[in-house]
């Protein structure tokens, strides 16, 4: 006999919400101040619904899965005012980070537990993989840090455990939630799907003309490069990727395409790295968002401070938008490639 699940009240759009309480004989109206209570207040205990009556809370229990997540941990940086959470849903735990800007309010969220990917720079993917979040469990990483601060969230960026484009109707449900206007009302400009290049997740992102900002880590403009460094290079080549958008440039809009480009010493910072890459930047109007890498791992290092500027001024000078981030959260291993977790993730075998 197939076991019955309830619906997780998180991961409803409230059209969807509505529906399912009309059908149960309730007025619209009870669907909105639910989806307020969740989505705009964060208040996740029917209890606490004050507008509501007992009997309701009641209901909402038995109908629905309940949001449900612990914070097992926060490290705070002693250096700035960043912020790592280990989240924990059931037997996946997922970091999520805290990274407020002087002019906004930025957090970079998990949309898996784990990655299926490995890339060679990227602590999540030699832990095992567990598998997708939920959209409810994606927006729990938002709600979660949001109920700690009175600091608005500005920014969302998925771009801490796992790839958007291999959980994409999540990763797309949590973000139009993020933006309901009537919930965190987060504008779509600022949210943004990073995605290692998965193309058919690029073909869908486009072809549904979606409004966020999307982010592909490109991290090598050679093959050869790439390969030895994103494993995702074997599945879908950066160049096949790279010419579908330049067929479909006229269908992004202006800005909302970056790429991000880790920069690793001796492999992916010499002049005709810079020289290449800027010609894809400028081909289709790419900002390019370079992230020095945080430390050592894996065999890998950061580059020197003259080494960065001169890989950044080689794109500058090419007439490129290069933003060199510096690595918020690295004393607390939760800039980016850190995230692996801290308690009960296994590495990969
Ligand atoms: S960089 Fe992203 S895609 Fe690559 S292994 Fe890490 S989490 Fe996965």
């Amino acid at each position: 006999m197939a076991i019955e699940t309830k619906p997780e009240i998180l991961s409803l759009t409230e059209a969807e919400l509505t529906e399912l309480l009309v059908a149960d004989g309730h007025k619209k109206f009870r669907a909105q101040q639910v989806f307020q209570w969740l989505h705009l207040k964060q208040v996740f205990d029917p209890a606490k619904m004050t507008n509501l009556k007992p009997e309701f809370h009641d209901y909402l229990r038995a109908r629905f899965t309940l949001p449900e997540f612990k914070i097992l941990n926060e490290t705070r940086s002693p250096s700035d005012q960043t912020a790592k959470y280990l989240f924990e849903f059931g037997n996946r735990q997922v970091e999520s980070v805290w990274l407020p800007y002087e002019n906004r309010q930025s957090i970079c969220i998990s949309v898996q537990s784990g990655c299926s990917l490995d890339c060679s720079f990227c602590a999540t993917g030699k832990i095992a993989f567990k598998g997708n979040l939920t959209a409810g469990q994606i927006l729990s990483q938002v709600y979660g840090m949001q109920q700690l601060y009175d600091r608005r969230i500005s920014n969302v960026v998925f771009m801490g455990m796992g790839e958007p484009f291999y959980n994409y109707d999540n990763a797309i449900r949590a973000a139009s939630l993020i933006a309901d206007q009537h919930g965190m009302n987060i504008s779509r400009r600022r949210i943004t799907l990073s995605t290692s290049g998965v193309l058919p997740g690029i073909k869908r992102f486009i072809e549904e003309k979606q409004p966020y900002r999307l982010a592909l880590s490109l991290h090598a403009v050679f093959a050869d490069k790439r390969r030895q460094i994103m494993d995702i290079e074997e599945k879908f080549s950066f160049e096949e990727v790279l010419e579908y958008l330049l067929q479909k440039r006229n269908d992004l809009q202006q800005g909302q395409l970056m790429f991000e480009y880790i920069m690793i010493d001796g492999v992916n910072i010499f002049p005709d790295d810079a020289k290449e890459l800027a010609r894809w930047a400028k081909l289709l109007k790419a900002k390019v968002n370079l992230i020095p890498m945080n430390t050592s791992f894996n065999g890998m290092h950061r580059p020197s401070d003259d080494k960065i500027i001169e890989f950044w001024q080689a794109l500058v000078s090419r007439g490129i938008v290069a933003v060199n981030r510096k690595s918020p959260a690295k004393d607390i291993d939760g800039a980016c490639g850190m995230l692996a977790g801290r308690q009960e993730n296994t590495l990969k075998v």
